[in-house]
């Protein structure tokens, strides 16, 4: 073996970079983030080539003085913190020292920079941080850090870089994501000579200042369809903006938090907010968000990551209860307005027979009237006070026909392993009658996996049928996502999804898979962009298929929340019979539940 040996800084500082370094975004963060802890007003990011031939960060902060333009490229050389203690109590975004002499040891890289007390500038050059080079320049007040040729001296690394579309959405997003969090400075990004942000530092930090860079990240929909979240826990403050339950995407992908500034992603956090829609969504949606938390420094520790992209809490249960609670809160004043009503018209709807029938149904005597009372109700629920008028005065013959037709269900389809459905719970389940129990059934999440299925095997066997829209649908999308998806659209045809460019900042789907029978396209299509963003380089072309389909099979199902009608729903249940994997939806979850007599008798006898 060799002998043990130092490595030479250089290569240390490669080796860091692997790290903290993943893509050209990266390099963009660190100067962001360097520009805010030195208290930039204005910050000028140039980029060429998507940050790989050019990276320009220029600022109006503090600057470094002469002899600190060499110490800052040494590792772990930092200004912001001296002990230990520091450690526990981090008021910057950097702390760790590491990112200059990472980023200049992989790049031909050039700082200069000047401070309020200098008459003049200096500058430090350097290929790979082997030589350093120091001399006079130019400069206002504050610092240009430059970096080209980024990984020229590490190709291996430069071929893991995705395309250099996906690479200046990355830094797009980047500069967008760390402008939301500091309304009070102006960012510019300037891609290959053209100007794609721009936004004014705002005057103060109202929740007001932050939506026109909200708007720019999330879209102007984000912002209509979105309520403010306000609340604090001890001394912890949370602010920003959710989407209501009916306003969500498909992946998580557009959950924005921050933790004193500093953008994170954290499980804990981002269960809060998912247990703060539970029962407002279904389990495989997502709000989009952007949710800023402001904590004692000294109750985090932000030293657990390279990129800083996660922290530790010291109490995690406060931290959760401050998002779900807060969260919750608004979520609560707000479904009131929109969904009072129907429960009031439903409630009014049960008192007539409250003592008669339904008292009977709770007991042990399970009659179908009483399931069929449940279930009127619940149809009930979803339509206007005129049509309840209606419901109330149906002539008693009308109830004995609905009554007729469970019985005559249960006759038909007892046998069947899923039995014969019987009533509907919610809209969104099925209760079906077994010979030796009972089957409660998920309707969204089996009729998702049937056209899932259904949809593979199309596919496997060659081009799905599509079916042509009337008049095609006009997408607008912002130009990376609109590559995302065009990138796409030779295999999303082969789904049966046609897509063309349509101008400079729209598409225009011209037909839909014909199995899904979708009459609102645009959800699907936007759904379909996160899910390429997501999954897009990464996984193999199978499994892209895979999650696209998913995608498509969750639009084109039947919703919870739909009225089905017992046909409807004994067709629904002998298909979920027939077809492969349907115990399971596409994310793994139960799609029914069954329960023997013996389970039932466990229940209440024990
Ligand atoms: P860290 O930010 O973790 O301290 P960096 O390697 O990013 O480490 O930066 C090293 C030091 O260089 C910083 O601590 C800071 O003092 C100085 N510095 C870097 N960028 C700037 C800038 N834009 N303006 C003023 N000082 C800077
Ligand atoms: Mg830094």
């Amino acid at each position: 073996m060799p002998k043990v040996h130092v490595l030479p800084d250089y290569l240390a500082n490669q080796i860091a970079a692997g790290e903290v370094i993943e893509r050209p975004a990266s390099v963009v963060k660190e100067l962001i983030e360097n520009s805010i802890d030195a208290d930039a007003k204005n910050i000028i990011v140039i980029v060429e080539n998507a940050g790989i031939d050019k990276i320009s960060v220029t600022d109006d902060g503090t600057g470094l003085e002469k002899d600190d333009l060499l110490t800052c490229l040494k590792r772990h050389a930092t200004s912001k913190i001296s002990a230990t203690e520091d450690l526990f109590n981090i008021l910057s975004l950097g702390f760790r020292g590491e990112a200059l002499p990472s980023i200049a040891s992989i790049s031909r890289f050039k700082i200069t920079s000047r401070t309020k007390d200098d008459d003049s500038a200096w500058a430090v050059e350097t290929e790979g941080a082997k030589d350093f080079n120091l001399k006079p320049a130019s400069h206002k007040i504050g610092t240009t850090i430059q970096v080209s040729d980024l990984f020229f001296n590490t190709p291996a690394r430069r071929k893991f870089l995705k395309s250099a579309r996906a690479e200046q959405s990355a830094i797009q997003d980047m500069v967008t994501k760390t402008a939301i969090a500091n309304p009070m400075i102006s960012f510019k990004l300037i891609a290959d000579g053209k100007e794609k942000i721009n936004f004014f530092g705002s005057q103060s930090e109202t929740l007001e200042d932050y939506l026109p860079r909200l708007g720019q990240l999330l879209g102007k929909d984000f912002v209509k369809n979105s309520v403010a979240v306000e609340g604090s826990l001890d001394n912890m403050q949370i602010f920003g903006f959710t989407t209501l339950p009916t306003f969500n995407l498909g992946l998580g992908t557009k959950q924005f938090m921050f933790v004193n500034g500093r953008p994170v992603k954290d499980r804990l956090m981002l269960a809060a907010l998912k247990q703060a829609y539970h029962d407002r969504m279904a389990r495989n949606r997502y709000p989009i968000c952007v949710l800023f938390i402001d904590v004692p420094p000294k109750s985090i520790d932000v030293n657990v990551h390279p990129a800083k992209a996660e922290i530790r809490f010291k109490n995690n249960r406060d931290v959760f209860s401050l998002i779900h609670n807060s969260v919750k809160k608004v979520l609560d004043s707000h479904s009131r307005d929109t969904t009072q009503k129907a429960t009031d018209d439903a409630v009014a709807y049960f008192k007539p027979e409250a003592s008669g029938q339904l008292g009977g149904f709770g007991v042990s005597n399970y009659s179908t009237g009483g399931v069929k009372e449940v279930r009127s109700a619940n149809i009930a629920m979803g339509k206007s006070s005129f049509e309840f008028q209606q419901k109330i005065e149906l002539p008693p013959e009308a109830r004995t026909a609905e009554q007729e037709k469970i019985l005559s269900s249960v006759e038909n389809n007892a046998e069947y392993p899923l039995g014969a459905a019987v009533a509907q719970v919610h809209n969104t389940y099925i209760v079906a009658q077994t010979a030796d129990g009972m089957i409660l059934l998920d309707q969204h999440a089996a009729h998702e996996r049937i056209v899932y299925e259904k949809m593979k095997s199309q596919i496997l066997g060659s081009q799905a049928e599509t079916q042509n829209l009337l008049i095609p649908e006009i997408i607008e999308l912002n130009e990376f996502d609109m590559g995302v998806i065009l990138e796409r659209n030779e295999d999303l045809a082969k789904f049966g999804l046609d897509i063309e460019q349509f101008g400079e900042t729209a598409i225009a789907v011209r037909s839909t898979p014909a199995l899904l029978g979708i009459k609102s396209v645009k959800p699907m299509v936007l759904d379909l962009v996160e899910e390429l963003k997501a999954y897009g380089n990464i996984t193999s072309l199978t499994t892209k298929i895979e999650h696209v389909l998913a995608t498509m099979a969750c639009h084109g199902s039947i919703r919870a929340g739909r009225t089905m009608t017992v046909e409807d729903m004994n067709a629904l249940l002998r298909q979920v019979e027939e077809t492969d994997n349907t115990a399971q939806c596409n994310h793994g979850r139960p799609t029914y539940v069954k329960l023997s007599k013996t389970d039932l008798e466990k229940l209440f006898y024990r």
